[in-house]
């Protein structure tokens, strides 16, 4: 089942329903052909033992609830966070959490009663950005008590005993465990033919295209190869997304009516909520050979502000359809 994204309802272009499509169909809808594009990535908690039944996680909005209020009710202890596979939705969001977490324990006047660690396959923090990006924001959770444990990745975990095993052998005993859930795709894409390697689709890199003639993907289903070094994929963020999604209207659009189409040039910009208030910014190209052209702005207010402004920005849109 594919779907019709936002991106590609311009007036006069394509419809306003979107509609559940199987690959290889042509739909023609109100006189114009409909194409499509293959849909996001699905949390599969399942693929790590004990994970499932140990582990909260605040990448779905049951998943966020439950979060918030057993750390309302955590009184003190042992918090483990961390990232139990690659690739996941945004390469910030856990250790963003993890600031958040710290900043509300201080908040609360109960930071002294509670442990913090992290752990991550990463070589370190959003290795996308770059080494040195990386290592000032694991320099920032170390900062505030937070190790970080890199190139850790979860072997199994243990309910009863409430301990995380890592493949290695390394193990980290917990009171409350905060794990980013393994990530696949949807069964109809698997069984697609477009997924390769792997759960993902892999498209060309500037124009969304797929092995599959007329069909694109973008978003966090694709595959994006990167020329930087930093990362052989492209993380999975919702502002690629939206670039990708313009992009492939484009090319989409060139394709019925003729004229140019478009290509992506991977410029990206992430917020780092860091507590308090506070927000750092990275910014830059994604897509740059040789050493990246990516740099973070410090922690303050502004780019909270400027965070709390992009959400709105989104949120109106939803709300308005
Ligand atoms: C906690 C968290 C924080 C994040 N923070 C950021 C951030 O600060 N900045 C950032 O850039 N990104 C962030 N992201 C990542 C961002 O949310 C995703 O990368 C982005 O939403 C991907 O967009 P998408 O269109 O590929 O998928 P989605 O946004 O998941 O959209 C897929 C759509 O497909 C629909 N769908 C699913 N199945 C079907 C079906 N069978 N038929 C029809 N429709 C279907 C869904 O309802 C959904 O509307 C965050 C993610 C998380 C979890």
């Amino acid at each position: 089942m594919f779907k019709l994204i936002h991106a590609l309802r311009s007036p006069g272009l394509l419809p306003d329903e979107f509609a559940p499509l199987q690959l290889g169909q042509r739909v023609a809808t109100s006189g114009r052909l409909g194409l499509r594009l293959v849909h996001r990535a699905q949390l599969d908690p399942q693929a790590i033992e004990g994970l499932a039944g140990a582990a909260h996680h605040f990448y779905d909005l049951n998943g966020a609830t439950r979060l918030r209020d057993a750390l309302r009710a955590f009184r003190g202890g042992k918090v483990v966070l961390g990232i139990s596979r690659l690739p996941f939705k945004c390469p910030a969001a856990p250790y963003e959490m993890a600031l958040l977490i710290d900043a509300a324990f201080r908040e609360r006047g109960i930071r002294d009663d509670v442990e913090m660690e992290c752990f991550t396959p990463e070589p370190w923090p959003a290795p996308a950005a770059g080494e040195g990006i990386g290592r000032a924001v694991q320099g920032m959770l170390e900062g505030r008590g937070i190790p970080v444990h890199t190139k850790w990745e979860v072997d199994h975990v243990d309910p009863a005993g409430r301990i995380v095993h890592f493949r290695g052998g390394s193990q980290l005993p917990y009171d409350l465990l905060v794990a980013v859930p393994p990530h696949t795709t949807c069964p109809p894409v698997r069984a697609s033919g477009l997924a390769k390697d792997g759960p993902w689709v892999p498209v060309d890199r500037y124009t969304m295209r797929t092995s599959f003639d007329d069909v694109y993907a973008v978003g966090d289903v694709a595959k994006i190869p990167t020329p930087s070094g930093n990362v052989p994929v492209l993380p999975k963020a919702g502002v690629f997304a939206e670039g990708q999604a313009r992009v492939a209207a484009r090319n989409i659009a060139a394709g019925i009516a003729g004229g140019e189409g478009a290509r992506w040039d991977g410029h990206g910009v992430c917020f780092l909520e860091t507590g308090s208030g506070r927000s750092g910014l990275v910014q830059g190209n994604f897509f740059k050979e040789g050493p990246p052209e990516i740099r973070m702005r410090n922690p303050s207010r502004i780019w909270h502000w400027g965070k709390v402004l992009f959400e709105r920005r989104w949120l109106g849109k939803l709300f308005r359809r």
